[in-house]
């Protein structure tokens, strides 16, 4: 049953509707309580399941556990110089499944909070509100969110991967280790690793990803993926699942610049990793609160400094992809576990930066900092 206000014109009037309920939509649903909102979202969480990554402190992981797929305490990088292995007693690298964390957020929808399964169109914006229709149906708010994917550039750098789960023959070496970047791959086309996560000794998501302009074709990332188990001697049984992403790594362009925007498509990626679930949580969380105090104002998701230096980062790539490698193992050999698992996460202390610039190569970085 409808829990909407029924205005003299017969359109139901909430408080406050969110188009979309991914990552950013649903969870910030999740949090409202003492109002009336709508929630459009046309896709089941099931249908857009893949595996959400990020580095999980104590009472994440607790908040997480039911929608926790892996957790390591141990993560490494390796190139064919060396192998950085970085054990955490603070934090677990952690993937859940984005499907039963969408489930569990429209499960607690508290009441007034209302899921409607479809696509808002006909969007009409009015001051901070507006109307829509979705389902047949108009709707009117006199707030508006949007968390509609934002477009981004044809051209402009992005991380993008095809990854699979499979079942081995046998059971594989270390899998308390999750492999953030294996760079022992073609680094022809761009800044090019292998992502590996063994849920158990025969279950992993393994995943080949690039850093470049170019999305490739379906089969060059399968065959790298292949090329990587056949050096490993890793034997597939069997693939489980498949999942394709393209994330930007670039500026975006939200569809209507004109509503409130949260999640990525107001900047909630982190520019140099393709991060972004904890900046959506910590945005959502602070504007739950705001709006429970009155206040509707979406909070930055990054810090400009930190985009700054992300886009001085990816300056570099783009100027010098064959520094990639060593940039990135670097950054890690630079920081103990726990500094960069916060380097991350966009909460490096100023002793973890000093550590990180110290261990760049000086003159491409200048380079980028002085161009206009
Ligand atoms: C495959 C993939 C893997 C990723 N992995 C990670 C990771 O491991 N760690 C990490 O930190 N980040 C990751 N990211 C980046 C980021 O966390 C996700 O993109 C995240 O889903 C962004 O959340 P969001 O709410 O902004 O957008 P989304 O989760 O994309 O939500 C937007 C929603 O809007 C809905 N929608 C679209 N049009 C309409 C409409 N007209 N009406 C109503 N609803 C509409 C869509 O169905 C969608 O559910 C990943 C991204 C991708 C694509």
């Amino acid at each position: 049953m409808s829990t909407l206000n029924k205005q003299p014109t017969g359109i139901p009037e909430a408080d406050l509707a969110i188009i979309g309920g991914g990552s950013a939509g649903i969870s910030l649903a999740s949090q409202l309580y003492g109002l009336s909102a709508v929630i459009i979202e046309p896709k089941t969480p099931a249908e857009r399941d893949c595996s959400w990554a990020l580095w999980a402190n104590a009472e994440q992981q607790k908040q997480l556990a039911p929608c926790t797929k892996g957790r390591w305490k141990q993560w490494r990088l390796i190139d064919h110089q060396r192998e950085i292995i970085h054990r955490s007693d603070q934090y677990s690298y952690t993937s859940l499944s984005a499907a039963q964390y969408l489930s569990q957020c429209e499960n607690n929808l508290a009441d007034g909070i209302e899921l409607i399964r479809a696509s808002a169109e006909n969007i009409q914006v009015r001051g901070n509100g507006g109307s829509f229709t979705a389902a047949g149906q108009t709707y009117s708010a006199a707030q508006l969110y949007d968390s509609r994917p934002p477009t981004m550039a044809d051209n402009c750098l992005k991380q993008h991967f095809l990854g699979l789960e499979i079942r081995t023959k046998s059971p594989i070496e270390n899998p308390e280790i999750a492999t953030l970047m294996d760079f022992r791959v073609d680094q022809s086309r761009g800044l090019h690793f292998i992502y590996v996560l063994p849920f158990s000794d025969d279950l992993l998501l393994i995943e080949s990803t690039m850093i470049s302009r170019t999305i490739e074709d379906k089969n060059w990332y399968l065959n790298a993926i292949h090329q990587w188990l056949e050096q490993q001697n890793i034997e597939p049984l069997e693939t489980i699942s498949q999942e394709q992403g393209v994330i930007p790594m670039d500026r975006v362009e939200p569809i209507d610049a004109g509503i409130a925007n949260i999640g990525a498509a107001s900047g909630a990626v982190r520019l140099s990793s393709g991060y972004a679930f904890t900046n959506i949580q910590a945005q959502v969380s602070a504007l739950a609160r705001g709006i429970r105090g009155g206040q509707y104002e979406v909070p930055e998701p990054i810090a400009p400094s930190l985009i700054r230096m992300d886009k001085i980062f990816n300056a570099v790539l783009l100027a010098e992809p064959e520094l990639g490698v060593s940039v990135m193992m670097s950054t890690a050999s630079a920081l103990d576990a726990n500094g960069f698992a916060r380097f991350m996460l966009g909460s490096a202390s100023l002793l973890d930066w000093a550590r990180v610039i110290m261990a760049m190569p000086k003159l491409p970085f200048l380079k980028q900092v002085f161009t206009p």
